[in-house]
């Protein structure tokens, strides 16, 4: 009730939530107390937490943040959301985000861009940022997020909580709707590491309904939250501390790393040398990936139909042509619409070899650089983003600018590595400042326990 009282009051401004499901959450909440008073409860029990809009919800809208699924509610839920459900969390709604998770911004939304709660005209981040602005304005104590080149820890960092990106397999993709399916993990975002490890003890496992889980014994991930720090070996990837990170960010990475120090760990510079091709080759699998998969919306089976297409009829074009193409013209944004069109070309005849078999062969090179990097230090820690968050609008006319934002986050995608953002102090105008730690594949327990250590 008082979280619901809150987002009542606060989502006007932040504009964090697309769905407020008060109905659904006054009679999860009933079954939550029934469970405690029969004694049956789980660490999750009543915990109301909020699920990024674009995980499937059984009866409640899933929409993207996109035209194309104004009108969609799913029969179903993902698998991320049912384990949550099973545990006894109590969803108050769906969260906004960058029109299907692309950006990092959450401005290209359809229902309209999201505010960082710490100061209202700077962006959240993205994509997940309605999940980061929902728990960073006390809306919701928790919420789920997808990373797919940085959408959990970069929202997390730039407002203030933490967030983290599983090894790629470890939470199902069912009914989580793809963008990059060879990238995308969902994950939890909270205010601490201590929240994200018991959320994320629900999230993962094994599940048969996605072809890329990882069959494993069950893990708990909070195993390793208060092993001490003594010895742990800490890399610091020198590319990362290069030109294009704002001297204050940087200040504020200096002083979480000195904390790390002093709790017992050692810093030793590594060199991660294939980062400047991180962003040439995500932003051309991603669009790749995201051309096919996004093929299905095509105003048949769900989503936006056009109303009126018939002017578009002709000798080449039947009328499904003509309702599939301005269906999708109507339906999709901007920056959705310019990566399909990257994606398709990127596949097409001709091209295929030269970008697209290329950025696979980059994205093996970067992968193996983190290994190599792996060999002498325990985790490698990092900025998540080059500065605090950035003004309303400052990169909506550049999508290049914006991709470029995205140099620390990505690479740990194309390498299906762990990684979270923790807070670490705040920017020269006092707003939050995200460090990342990189773990080897399953390092997810012990980087949330040196995060929970500095927390
Ligand atoms: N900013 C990146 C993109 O636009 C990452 C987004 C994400 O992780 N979903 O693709």
């Amino acid at each position: 009730g008082q979280y619901l009282d809150r987002i009542d009051a606060t989502n006007a401004s932040v504009n964090a939530f697309i769905t407020v499901d008060r109905d659904g959450a006054l009679a999860a909440a009933d079954v939550a107390d029934k469970a405690i008073a029969a004694g049956n409860a789980s660490p999750l029990t009543g915990v109301p937490i909020a699920h990024k809009d674009l995980f499937c919800t059984e009866g409640v809208l899933t929409t993207c943040g996109s035209k194309m699924l104004a009108n969609f509610v799913s029969p179903y839920d993902a698998t991320v959301v049912s384990q949550l459900k099973a545990a006894g969390t109590i969803s108050l709604g769906k969260t906004n985000l960058d029109e299907f998770a692309m950006g990092s911004t959450s401005e290209s939304s359809f229902y309209g861009a999201v505010k960082n709660p710490w100061k209202l005209d700077r962006v959240p981040g993205g994509s997940s940022g309605g999940s980061a602005a929902a728990v960073a304005a006390g809306m919701v104590p928790a919420a789920t997020g997808t990373d797919t080149g940085g959408s959990i820890r970069q929202p997390a960092g730039l407002c203030g909580i933490t967030g983290i990106k599983p090894t790629y397999g470890v939470v199902s993709r069912y009914g989580m709707i793809a963008y990059a399916s060879s990238l995308d993990q969902g994950g939890p975002m909270a205010h601490t590491a201590e929240d994200c490890a018991l959320l994320l003890n629900h999230m993962a496992g094994f599940d048969t309904r996605d072809s890329t889980s990882l069959e494993r014994a069950k893990e708990d991930y909070t195993a390793d939250l208060d092993k001490p720090l003594d010895g742990l070996r800490i890399g610091l990837p020198k590319e990362y501390f290069g030109e294009g990170l704002a001297a204050d960010v940087r200040a504020a990475i200096e002083g979480a790393l000195a904390e790390l120090r002093k709790l017992g760990a050692t810093t030793v510079e590594v060199s991660l040398p294939n980062t400047h091709l991180a962003i040439p080759a995500y932003y051309v699998i991603a669009p790749a990936e995201a051309s096919s998969n996004l093929s299905r919306f095509d105003g048949v089976r769900y989503g936006h139909r056009a109303a009126d297409y018939k002017d578009l009829v002709g000798p080449k074009t039947s009328p499904l042509d003509a309702m599939y193409m301005r269906s999708r013209a109507e339906g999709f944004g901007a920056e959705v619409k310019r990566r399909i069109l990257v994606g398709a070309y990127v596949l097409s005849h001709g091209y295929y070899d030269a970008y697209y078999i290329k950025a696979q062969q980059l994205r093996r090179l970067i992968a193996q650089d983190f290994q190599q990097a792996l060999q002498s230090c325990d985790i490698i820690a990092g900025p998540v983003a080059p500065t605090a968050a950035w003004g309303l609008g400052q990169m909506a006319d550049d999508p290049v600018q914006m991709y470029l934002a995205d140099i620390y986050t990505i690479a740990v995608n194309l390498a299906g590595l762990p990684a979270l953002s923790t807070p670490a102090g705040f920017s020269a105008e006092g707003l939050p400042v995200g460090l990342q730690l990189i773990g080897n594949y399953f390092a997810e327990a012990r980087l949330l326990g040196v995060a929970h250590r500095l927390q």
